[in-house]
């Protein structure tokens, strides 16, 4: 089957891909790296009057560190963070977490702002994005506004963006240090989507007691998801004191995760608790070596 037909524009300024969907708004489609829209579009699952293809906007594209934020533009290539120097070192689980993301050849293609805006509740950087604390950028030709990745993610393949909306950049905080991050996910295949994954960031205080903690599941709802219960429950707690594997079966009892042709939702709710306890685990060690000094020296 072939798309249906459809006109193409590709500006190469902000401002006339701002103009063209406020024109079209919902007949008009944003085209980043395609490897999500353009299967759609072959398979006539979508269908759209105007592609904004944006790939010719430099201003789109890049990373940089602004005080304590990493700003990353919308265009940049998934290939391009997992090898980042600033992002392995400012934001590592979005570097391991990018390792994840299909194969080589959908992440030299693929972006960081495509993946968000695509919301697919089992892909890597909108949980990411959420773990983190990461807010978006967006603008139309009404102005600018940021979002949080909480209130960005509305449910599967739906976020609050408008239609006349252009997402610009993700804004990813700086976790300070004695802060460790974990990934972990369980896929039929290597670069399989996931059938479950996980993300945890955690920072603990001088004596070793939970500082700040964010844990998120993907997988297992209509979109990535905090587990707040189990962040609020850890908070303040010396970490030798908790029993990670009670804590992650409690957090994870509720959980009503959809059955699909590559899982039963009983399936994925069997797993969500060793792979939360998982994620703990692998966050504490890392934020204990990242406040020890002699493993700083050894790296
Ligand atoms: C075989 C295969 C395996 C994959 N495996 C994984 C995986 O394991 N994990 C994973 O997370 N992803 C996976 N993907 C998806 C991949 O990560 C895509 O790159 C990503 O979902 C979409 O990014 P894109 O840049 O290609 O966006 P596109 O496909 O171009 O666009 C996706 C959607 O986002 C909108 N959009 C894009 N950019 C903007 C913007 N700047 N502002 C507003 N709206 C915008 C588009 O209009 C469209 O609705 C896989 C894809 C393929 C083909």
């Amino acid at each position: 089957m072939k798309a249906a037909p459809f006109d193409y524009a590709a500006p190469t300024e902000v401002d006339e891909a701002l103009a063209l969907l406020d024109e079209f708004a919902e007949d008009a489609k944003v085209l980043a790296g395609g490897q999500s829209l353009v299967p759609l579009l072959a398979l006539r699952m979508s269908r759209f009057d105007q592609l904004v293809d944006v790939n010719r906007i430099e201003a789109l594209r890049g990373i940089e560190l602004v005080g304590e934020t990493l700003v990353i533009g919308a265009m940049t290539r998934q290939a391009t963070i997992e090898r980042d120097e600033e992002v392995r070192r400012h934001a590592p689980l979005l570097a391991e977490a990018t390792r994840y993301i299909g194969h080589f050849q959908i992440r030299n293609r693929g972006t960081i702002g495509g993946s968000i805006a695509h919301a697919d509740p089992t892909a890597e950087y909108p949980a990411i994005a959420l773990t983190l604390g990461a807010e978006v950028e967006v603008a139309s030709v009404r102005g600018r506004r940021r979002i949080d990745a909480g209130e960005l993610l509305e449910s599967a393949y739906t976020t609050t963006l408008e239609p006349e909306e252009l997402l610009l950049s993700v804004r990813v905080p700086v976790w300070g240090a004695r802060s460790g991050f974990a990934v972990h996910e369980i896929a039929r295949r290597t670069g399989d989507f996931a059938l479950v994954g996980g993300a945890a960031a955690v920072t603990l205080d001088e004596a070793d007691a939970v500082a700040r903690a964010h844990v998120v599941l993907f997988g297992v709802a209509d979109r990535a998801i905090r587990l707040s219960s189990l962040e609020a429950a850890i908070a303040g707690q010396p970490v030798d004191q908790l029993d990670l594997a009670e804590l992650a079966r409690e957090a994870t009892a509720e959980l009503r995760p959809p059955s699909d042709v590559q899982a039963t939702g009983a399936y994925r709710r069997r797993v969500a608790a060793p792979l939360t306890e998982r994620l703990l685990r692998t966050a504490f060690v890392r934020a204990r070596r990242a406040g020890d000094p002699t493993e700083e020296a050894a790296r």
